[in-house]
């Protein structure tokens, strides 16, 4: 036996339009009521309402937006749906509204809306996209970069301001962003934030070389925090990087000025050591054999070599003294320069003569000088004493450090510049070496003989009083090959 209905389909209709939360409605195509029902909210009676036009309910505006569209739907057939401000019981209310053809023999005859009240998801979605603009201002003030990278992927999903001036910047992996590379980091074997966090899932600091949009590089501390989902997998990384390129120069330069400081004050106490050991020798001598000469019933000719040798003792300590005096100078820049007019040739000529008397196995070392400037061409205005001086030094450790060749002493006048050098096949200095012969008190290489004992002050006082004059100075040697030392100085006129 067939089960009569409790509710016949019209009621049915009827029953589940009036408990719906929706309003509904139906209109003709000009947008006129044919029918209304639906959220008891908004209970209209529905018989005042039937035959009316949004106009007279609405605001003139939103009836009119809203009969434009039925109207639109009627002639393109198209459902429709859209969004509006509807001013309700004074209150601002959100609607989502639907609009849908009704046809009849093919012919659009109605349209149906459907209104969803949205006002509370329209509510949440504004204080969302409050508190997005909030962490939005948040992340751009700071002045640092700060992104957000996928660890799956590695693209930076979302960026501060300070990140890049580049607009693609969140359709780019984080290793382009950072490195303009289109390999990962690790691949170039570089420890990449991202993975440490993904393995460790807790914040990291690393430092890294990036490049900006120049390419030039810099460095910078990446500073790496975890993003987690619901299960604890850490889905995001946040980096924000702070340049410490200027803080690293800085650590850098203070790392050179200690070691700077700690190599000055070992090589104080070095020179400390040496002077006191080079002042003590002819000090001893002077003293012994002065001591000595009180001796009454010694020859004559004792007497004179004991003289000869308290006397050279005498002249030795002079020129250390002078050393010391002539490097404190430099340091204090209280030397003047004396100029002075005078003939190149014989200043030289004397030189030669001094050291070549002073060689004593010249079959085995000798001493020779060449130059192009003829006598007539060889007046200069320079400081005759330190030019001197800068020469003694360079060639009695040319003699000192060869025990057998030849020591060349070249000068010539080339472009407005005096040119010197100094050339012997001696011992020569290590290619580790050369950088710091100039230093003071150094003192490079082995010193295996008594010969090689020195202030480790000449080349220093030497480089002083060259660029004092405006000069350069410099090197080149090989070890057991030997050594050239030249200078230029400019001409005065
Ligand atoms: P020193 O009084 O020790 O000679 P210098 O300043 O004149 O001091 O020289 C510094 C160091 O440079 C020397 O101790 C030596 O090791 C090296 N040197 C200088 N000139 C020569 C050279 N012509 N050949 C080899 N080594 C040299």
């Amino acid at each position: 036996m067939m089960k009569t209905p409790i509710f016949d389909k019209y009621e049915q209709i009827k029953l589940l339009i009036d408990n719906s939360e929706d309003i509904i409605s139906i209109h003709d195509i000009k947008g006129n009521y044919l029918f209304y029902g639906g959220s008891a909210k908004y209970d209209f009676l529905a018989e005042k309402i039937v035959g009316k036009s949004p106009y007279d309910f609405y605001e003139e505006e939103v009836a009119k937006k809203i009969i434009e569209q039925i109207i639109d739907t009627a002639k393109s057939g198209k459902r429709k749906k859209f969004e509006t401000k509807i001013p309700r019981y004074g209150k601002e209310k959100w609607f989502q509204i639907n609009l849908s053809p009704i046809r009849k023999n093919d012919k659009i005859v109605s349209v149906i809306k459907i209104c969803r009240d949205i006002t509370d998801i329209v509510i949440i979605k504004q204080k969302i996209l409050k508190q997005k603009n909030f962490f939005k201002n948040i992340i751009n003030s700071i002045s640092q970069p700060l992104y957000v990278i996928d660890v799956e992927t590695y693209k930076v999903v979302l960026a501060n301001t300070s990140t890049s001036s580049n607009l693609s910047v969140k359709t780019k992996s984080c290793y382009a962003l950072t490195h303009n590379s289109d390999k990962p980091c690790w691949e170039n074997g570089v420890k990449c934030p991202v993975n440490i966090i993904k393995r460790t899932k807790s914040p990291c600091i690393i430092e890294h070389i990036h490049v900006d949009e120049n390419n030039e590089e810099f460095i910078t501390e990446v500073h790496g925090f975890p993003v987690f989902d619901e299960n604890d997998n850490v889905i995001q990384v946040i980096e924000y990087n702070v340049d410490i390129t200027e803080k690293k120069k800085l650590e850098q330069a203070l790392i050179v000025e200690k070691e700077k400081a700690e190599e000055s004050n070992r090589l104080k106490s070095s020179f400390l050591a040496n002077m006191s050991h080079e002042i003590r020798t002819p000090m001893n001598a002077i003293l012994g054999f002065g001591e000595l000469l009180k001796n009454d019933s010694l020859s004559s000719e004792k007497k004179e070599e004991f003289i000869d040798i308290i006397n050279s003792s005498g002249a030795h300590l002079l020129e250390i003294i002078e050393d010391i005096i002539d490097i404190s100078k430099i340091d204090s820049k209280q030397i003047q320069l004396r100029i002075s007019k005078f003939r190149l040739n014989p200043f030289i000529n004397d030189i030669y003569k001094f050291f070549n008397s002073r060689i004593e196995n010249k079959e085995e070392k000798e001493l020779r000088v060449y130059s192009k400037i003829e006598n007539g061409n060889d007046l200069i205005i320079s400081d005759r004493k330190r030019l001197k001086q800068i020469l003694i030094n360079l060639l009695s450790n040319a003699i000192k450090f060869t025990h057998r060749g030849t020591i060349e002493l070249y000068y010539s006048i080339k472009e407005k510049q005096l040119l010197f050098s100094v050339k012997d096949t001696g011992v020569g200095i290590s290619e580790k070496d050369i950088p710091f012969v100039f230093d003071r008190f150094r003192q490079v290489g082995k010193m295996p003989e008594k010969v090689f004992v020195g202030t480790g002050l000449g080349l220093a006082i030497s480089k002083g009083f060259v660029e004092l004059m405006g000069g350069h100075i410099s090197v080149v040697s090989k070890e057991g090959e030997g050594s050239n030392f030249s200078f230029s100085i400019p001409l005065l006129s």
